[in-house]
This record gives C-alpha cells, sequence and structure tokens, in this order.
C-alpha cells in the first residue's frame, strides 16, 4: 500500500516538475510583466492599448463574453445535475434492466445500455447545443447547415457508442476480475489504448468531419517558409474549414509517423501575410517542442490518482445511495453512470490545473513562433499584433475578460495578453537572449 501511495504522490508532483521546468528568460520575462500591466490597467471587457477592436465589434465581443461565460458554467454544472437526476429518478436502473431483459449475453448488454445512456445525454444536452450552434451561425462563425451540423452529431455519438462500449467491456471485465485494483489494470491497459487512439485518430477519425489535403498542394510557397521552421513537407496537411465555419485555425496532432500540422483553409484568406507566418510559427512550436506527446504523456501520468480517487468514490457513494438508485455494485452496468458522474465532478474541480497547464503550453509556442519569424518577416513583434487583432476579431474575443475568467476557463492565454506580449517581447535587444533560437540569426 506504500507503493501505492508513492506513485500517487509522484502523480501529482509530476505535472508541476514538467511546468516548473522551462523557466522564463529575462526577455519574457519583460513582456509578461508589460502585457500584466497593461491589463490591469485597463478596464474590464474595454479596448487595451495593443488589443483593440472596432466599436460595434467591442459591443458584440461584450455581450458574447457574458453569454459564453454563462454557457460555459451551465453546461458544466447541468453536466452532472442531469447525471443526478437520471440516477435518482430511476432511469439508470430502467437502462440497466431494459439491457438485462434484451440478452443474457454481456456484449449486447453492455453496448445496449451505453447507448441508452449516450442517447439519454445527447437529448438532455441538446438544448444549450442547438442554441450554441444557433448563436455561432448568428454571429458569423459558422455557416454549417442543421442538416451537416445533426449529421456530425450522430457521427461523434456512433464513435462514442462503438469506440466507448469496448472501453467500458474491457472495464467491467477487469472490475470482475480485480474488484480491489481494476483502477490500477485499467491505466496500465490504458496507456497502449491512449497512444493508438492519439496516433490513428488524424488517420481515421478526423477525415470523418472534414476534408484535409497536402498542404504543398495549394500552397507550396508556404511549405517552403515552414520546411525552414523544422516542418517535414509530407507532414503539413490543409484543412477545408471553409465548408463550415469562418475563422481562422490551426492545431498540431497525432504523434510518429502521424504527427502533423493541420491548417485551415480560413486561415489563408490574407495569403500568406507576416501575420499567418506566425501563427504557423506558433503551430511549429507545439510540433517542435513535442506538445502533443507531453500532453498525452501528462494526462497518462496523472491518469492511475483520478482512477483510484474515481474507484474510492465510487464505493462511497454507492454506500450512500445505491439502494435508492437501484445499484448494487460496481459490477452493476449502472455503476457506469456513477462513475461518469465522479468524472464529471473531477473535470469541473480540475478545469483550472488544465487550463494553466495548457496556457502555459500555448505560451510557450507564442515565443517558439515569434522566435521563428524573426528574420523571415521584417518585424515579428507588429506581426504577432496583426496576428492577435485578426484572430480577436474574427472570433470576437473579450478584449479584456476578468483575471478569475482567463484563470478558470482559458485554455489560451486571452488575446489582448498574447498581443500585448508580442508587442513587448524582443530577445534580440541587447542583452536579452531568446529562449529557443540561437542569436546569431
Ligand atoms: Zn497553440
Amino acid at each position: 500500500m506504500r507503493l501505492v501511495r508513492l506513485a500517487l504522490l509522484l502523480c501529482i508532483l509530476l505535472p508541476f516538475a514538467s511546468v516548473a521546468h522551462a523557466s522564463e528568460t529575462p526577455a519574457e520575462h519583460a513582456a509578461n510583466v508589460y502585457a500584466q500591466q497593461e491589463m490591469s490597467a485597463a478596464p474590464l471587457h474595454e479596448n487595451l492599448p495593443d488589443y483593440s477592436l472596432p466599436s460595434d465589434k467591442l459591443a458584440k465581443a461584450q455581450h458574447l463574453a457574458k453569454v459564453r461565460v454563462a454557457l460555459h458554467f451551465t453546461a458544466e454544472a447541468w453536466g452532472i445535475v442531469q447525471l443526478v437526476l437520471l440516477l435518482g429518478l430511476g432511469a439508470v436502473a430502467w437502462m440497466r434492466d431494459t439491457a438485462l431483459r434484451a440478452s443474457r449475453n454481456r456484449w449486447v448488454q453492455g453496448y445496449l445500455f451505453l447507448l441508452l445512456l449516450l442517447l439519454a445525454r445527447v437529448l438532455l444536452n441538446l438544448p444549450l447545443s442547438l442554441y450554441g450552434h444557433s448563436l455561432a451561425v448568428k454571429y458569423g462563425f459558422s455557416i454549417q447547415g442543421w442538416g451537416s451540423w445533426f449529421g456530425d452529431l450522430g457521427k461523434s455519438l456512433a464513435l462514442y457508442w462503438l469506440i466507448g462500449g469496448a472501453l467500458v467491456m474491457l472495464l467491467f471485465f477487469l472490475i470482475h476480475k480485480a474488484p480491489r485494483r481494476w483502477w490500477l489494470v485499467f491505466w496500465v491497459a490504458s496507456i497502449p489504448i491512449v497512444l493508438a487512439g492519439v496516433f490513428l485518430a488524424p488517420l481515421t477519425i478526423d477525415p470523418l468531419f472534414n476534408q484535409f489535403e497536402p498542404l504543398q498542394e495549394h500552397h507550396p510557397d508556404l511549405v517552403a517558409k515552414l520546411e525552414q521552421m523544422k516542418i517535414p513537407a509530407d507532414h503539413m496537411f490543409l484543412m477545408k474549414a471553409s465548408a463550415k465555419v469562418t475563422t481562422p485555425n490551426a492545431y498540431v496532432t497525432g504523434f510518429g509517423a502521424s504527427k502533423r500540422l493541420v491548417i485551415w483553409d480560413t486561415s489563408l484568406t490574407k495569403g500568406t501575410s507576416d501575420e499567418v507566418l506566425w501563427m504557423f510559427g506558433h503551430e511549429a512550436g507545439h510540433y517542435v517542442l513535442g506538445h502533443v506527446l507531453h500532453g498525452v504523456l501528462l494526462t497518462l501520468a496523472i491518469l492511475p490518482l483520478l482512477l483510484y480517487l474515481g474507484y474510492r468514490l465510487l464505493h462511497i457513494v454507492l454506500a450512500r445511495f445505491g439502494v435508492g438508485w437501484r445499484i448494487a455494485s460496481q459490477e452493476d452496468w449502472g455503476a457506469l453512470a456513477v462513475m461518469l458522474l465522479v468524472f464529471a465532478v473531477f473535470s469541473v474541480i480540475s478545469e483550472p490545473v488544465e487550463n494553466t497547464i495548457s496556457r502555459h503550453i500555448e505560451h510557450a509556442a507564442d515565443i517558439y513562433g515569434q522566435e521563428a519569424i524573426h528574420g523571415l518577416v521584417p518585424d515579428p513583434q507588429a506581426a504577432v499584433k496583426q496576428a492577435c487583432d485578426t484572430d480577436g476579431e474574427s472570433t470576437l474575443d473579450d478584449p479584456n475578460p476578468s483575471r478569475f475568467i482567463e484563470f478558470w476557463t482559458y485554455n489560451h492565454p486571452a488575446e489582448s495578453r498574447r498581443a500585448a506580449f508580442g508587442k513587448a517581447y524582443n530577445p534580440w535587444a541587447p542583452g536579452m537572449e531568446p529562449k529557443y533560437f540561437k542569436k546569431e540569426r
């Protein structure tokens, strides 16, 4: 048992150690202080010297900021309340009974129970999802029709059912075989599964929702510039995002042979300008610094702690409410809904921790991007500021969100913080050193 405690302690310390590892350089520190002072000096939700929206867009952004915060916390709270209602009103017990009546085969039972639970959750989440999409259409972020939108929802549901069903079968098999250690065995089993999932997702799942083509076919000039940032040409793809959205974006996904930089075609409406190159420099940062694999390893490192706490809480909840909810033990299919409830609570509590780590990683990519375009564009600082302005205008980002909302809900630093940081960050000034590149460039 001592060994288990030690392992759990390591799980807690590992993420903090990895975050603390990347120390702040003097140039970075100076720019961070500058950005923080600029944000603190400006009124909340108003324009800043280094990041501002035109007045009509500012009014929309201020309204949207309130709506987005309300939607965010409503969706989180509703995710928990709906599970409590499904359990408390006996709906989960009914789903379990239905699955048991349908067949004696455990595979049929497990898949049928999961299907009923997923359908109930999709239906209960539908009002918020519909509102979210209608808002995106109203403000021009999305041009996706309802037919295509429902099609994507159906595909997601089918994927959750098929892949989730296999995981549920494995989980309940391990619960049966190792009633006190399943959380540990499930974690070990999850390592190859998660790695395979991250490797295969860009090859098998992403193409179900969007069309991808080699970037080389459409923008060989851009590919040539990106190759200078150490990304192989055959690992760059163009996503036809314009079929559904108007907002720009890019991301890095996969690992090993499937690792790739994906650029949305909505990012290239202005051609390959300096600001676009910074955006790709940022993604090159994720690519070169191995952020996807780091994220996966961090998740796998913290997973045993979450599974152990989940296992303990499951038993506490079942002891208290199991009779009322008609869920007899952890081997009952209905225990899955209790586990989802426990993990929904975990996810709310861990949200600021996850987002803090994410902002840290995004900040590193911003620095990498700005250093990577030094020498490629005449004025990297202006390019960053311009990129943030363009991005903020197309997504109507709150110019100056409250520190609490940024801390709790933002997975990137606020657009204004990124803009002010970019404007002030100058590692080529006398006495300063770049973080990721040598100075002689
Ligand atoms: Zn990023």
